[in-house]
């Protein structure tokens, strides 16, 4: 007996009670709970008045670690997901099948699948455009579906409060609003498919050092202003089905048993109406965590599975609360459209739809950060081109984790082993094939820059060097630093010694310093750009698309100008500091400690423009092949809207982000303008456009602790406009309230 089919075997016996209720008739169309007409809520209460004691404690936990760990049981109708909870068939309830897919549907490979590998939702961010953002949930939503999934466990919006953190890729930048935005609508895309969605790490899982020991510290102002308004507004613009509570505590609980995090916040005062789903293993109490607002436990039943019951019969737990547990579950899955439309596995998904959806976005997502003119390349007239270092000859690198996509074939470095967690997973997507695709006269070398002094030789004698650098980034771990890993600035320094006309392209899941930027002639943020990575950069190098992306995060100049200038519980890996960006492991076994977030809301740009600090690249920043001007600023106080004019005076058709920031009043005590609106304008060469944009409320509110609500001040505000947090050339002062 193979070990899968004693697994499945195992599986039969430990889930006999599934199969038993999977043999039971489906239930009547005449159902009343099966009319689609009622609204989810009846629905919910329908199903409910006909749910046994068993019934409701099995809908509120999952069925352990599944494949997830080899050798764990798995019910016969298990989807090969990170999580699944058993449904009650003879009601028609199916099982949710979940699938992380944060970038992208996880553990595909073991079930033959394939899935599409996406940017990275910090590349998505870059492009500030929510319809990117949409298509981006869209690949989701439609390839989880294909393969029998009807919950997508994505949807990460913690903020980028420190850049060393080893999950940014998956997060949508430093600012909640950009972030909530961006997020939101990729849940929209995801749940438009009739797939169930989510947003997670609630809350302040905004590092992956000791993420399940460590006690995050902040105001409750702060906490508002910052991380919790990403999830507001993530909440409100994309609706998802669940909120994934986090690993870590929040000032003094964990957040999966917070009162105030989830029973306050959360359902209180935003009114969500779905599911709590404990990350994996976060869950670390039954009466607190349910009486604190946790409605379901994963992946198992520790908590959740018969020491609820018990709890529930001894009165310890209201069986009114287990029911508001099932009622957020069901209806979620009701208004989702799961039961209506169910999730078959199709098994296969179309590899050329998604290849054009993540290169659509990829396109959109890379940043343009330094040009001294060499961009765009000329192909007629390069005539030698020396294409190097991290692999740029078999693929581009993927972010690790939970949110691992399996590469098609395997891993395009090592495809004969199969991937292990912790290990850099390389696409089949080689730049180096599409450069040579568009440089048709040109000859195109490859040197793989593990020696300085032989790639810089190779770039002596050629007319353009493009370096390639990566930094691998995963779940579990963060970097010491925001240096390039191992010795690729040694490398860039060489080849740029060599030849003048010295690009690079950066393939990295977090912001990096840049010891060698005046001495190169362009660099692009390409993050990790997903399976169409490859056609997107050689696109963006010889100029078939004009770059439009701009950063949702700041670029330090070093360490010392952020607000903590190591990661919360990071030990230096040298004496004298370690400034490597290479990802560490964090240690598992590691104490309990505090995170005092004593930067409150202020980090990221905030931090930067507060301090007066001078960044390598500022939040909002990004060069275009063309060149746009700003003039003509209006506010309407009456409808909080700003208008102005953006003309394309450059020489090629261009998208500009332009970019709106707010100075709240003097008694709000801040010293930093904040992101209050943005547009992606596309203008012909000579084109120009009035544009009208919102002011996003929450992000002018402060947060009024004593009433425990938003409010807005009285007094003058400043608006600014332009094409960066850094390039400002519009400003009116006006009293918006
Ligand atoms: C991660 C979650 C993920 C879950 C299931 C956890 O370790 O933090 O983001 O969804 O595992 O794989």
């Amino acid at each position: 007996m193979t070990s899968r089919s004693l697994t499945v075997g195992l599986a039969i016996l430990l889930f006999a009670h599934g199969t038993c209720l999977s043999q039971q008739a489906a239930p009547q169309p005449s159902s009343p709970w099966m009319n689609a007409s009622l609204s989810p809520d009846l629905r919910a209460e329908l199903v409910m008045k006909q749910l046994t004691l068993d019934e409701k404690i099995q809908l509120v936990h999952g069925i352990g670690w599944g494949p997830l760990v080899p050798g764990s049981p798995v019910p016969p109708d298990n989807n090969g997901g990170a999580g699944e909870i058993v449904g009650i068939p003879r009601l028609g309830i199916p099982s949710v099948q979940q699938a992380d897919s944060a970038v992208g549907a996880r553990m595909a490979a073991e079930q033959s699948r394939y899935a599409t590998l996406l940017p990275s939702v910090l590349a998505a961010a870059s492009s500030w455009d929510p319809e990117a953002a949409h298509r981006y949930g869209d690949v989701i939503g439609r390839e989880v579906r294909a393969q029998g999934y009807n919950q997508s466990i994505g949807g990460g919006v913690n903020l980028a409060r420190d850049p060393r953190n080893g999950r940014l890729f998956e997060y949508a930048g430093e600012d909640p609003l950009l972030a909530g935005v961006t997020v939101g609508h990729v849940i929209r895309g995801v749940q438009d498919n009739r797939i169930m969605g989510d947003i997670k790490h609630y809350a302040f899982n905004d590092q992956e050092t000791g993420r399940s020991v460590v006690d995050v510290r902040i105001s409750n102002k702060a906490a508002r202003e910052s991380d919790l308004l990403a999830f507001e507004l993530g909440i409100r613009i994309g609706q998802p089905s669940s909120v994934m509570c986090s690993y870590n505590k929040v000032n003094g609980d964990w957040a999966c048993e917070n009162d105030w995090l989830l029973n306050h916040v959360l359902k209180g005062s935003w009114h969500f109406p779905g599911f709590v789903v404990s990350d994996w293993d976060g869950t670390h109490s039954t009466e607190k965590a349910a009486m604190a607002g946790l409605d379901v436990q994963m992946p198992g039943d520790e908590y959740f599975g018969e020491a609820l019951k018990r709890a529930v019969t001894s009165g310890r737990v209201p069986l009114r609360r287990l029911d508001d547990m099932v009622h957020r579950l069901l209806r979620s899955m009701f208004s989702a459209g799961i039961v209506d439309h169910p999730a078959t596995p199709r098994s296969v998904v179309d590899p050329f739809r998604g290849l054009e959806d993540a290169q659509h976005i990829a396109e959109e997502s890379i940043v343009l950060l330094k040009n001294d003119g060499t961009l765009p390349l000329n192909a007629p007239s390069v005539r030698s081109i020396a294409v190097i270092g991290a692999h740029a000859d078999v693929g581009v690198l993927s972010g690790g984790g939970s949110a691992q996509v399996d590469a098609p074939g395997g891993n395009a470095v090592n495809p004969a082993t199969p991937t292990k967690w912790g290990e850099a997973v390389y696409f089949p997507s080689p730049p180096l094939r599409y450069i040579r695709e568009h440089a048709k006269g040109a000859v195109v070398h490859f040197d793989a820059g593990t020696d300085a002094s032989s790639a810089a030789s190779l770039a002596k004698s050629v007319d353009v060097a493009i370096v390639f650098a990566d930094q691998y980034m995963s779940e579990g771990g963060d970097s010491p630093g925001l240096s390039l890993p191992g010795r690729q600035n040694e490398l860039i320094s060489a080849v740029a010694a060599a030849n003048p006309h010295t690009i690079v392209v950066l393939i990295t899941g977090n912001p990096v310093t840049m010891p060698w930027i005046d001495r190169v002639a362009g660099v692009m943020e390409a993050w990790y750009p997903g399976i169409g990575g490859g056609q997107a950069i050689a696109n963006l190098l010889f100029g078939n698309v004009v770059p439009s992306g701009k950063l949702p995060i700041t670029f330090a100049r070093s360490e010392a100008d952020l607000p903590h200038e190591r990661i919360f519980g990071m030990t230096p890996v040298s004496a004298a500091g370690d400034s490597s960006g290479q990802w560490a492991a964090d240690d598992p076994k590691r104490q309990s400690f505090a995170a005092d977030y004593n930067e409150g809301a202020c980090f990221g740009y905030k931090w930067f423009d507060s301090e007066g600090k001078k960044p390598l690249f500022p939040f909002g920043y990004g060069l275009s092949y063309t060149k746009f001007k700003y003039s003509g600023l209006q506010v309407d106080p009456a409808r909080k809207t700003v208008t102005f004019t953006i003309e394309n005076a450059g020489a090629l058709s261009g998208t500009e982000i332009a970019e709106v920031y707010v100075g709240l009043p003097k008694a709000s005590g801040e010293r930093f303008r904040r992101l209050a609106a943005w547009q992606r304008v596309e203008l012909n060469s000579g084109q120009q456009r009035a544009v009208t944009v919102p002011l996003e409320p929450l992000a002018i509110a402060t947060f009024d602790e004593k009433k425990d609500a938003w409010a807005w001040l009285h007094g003058k505000y400043t608006v600014f406009v332009g094409g960066s947090s850094r390039d400002l050339p519009l400003q009116a002062e006006v009293a918006l309230y």
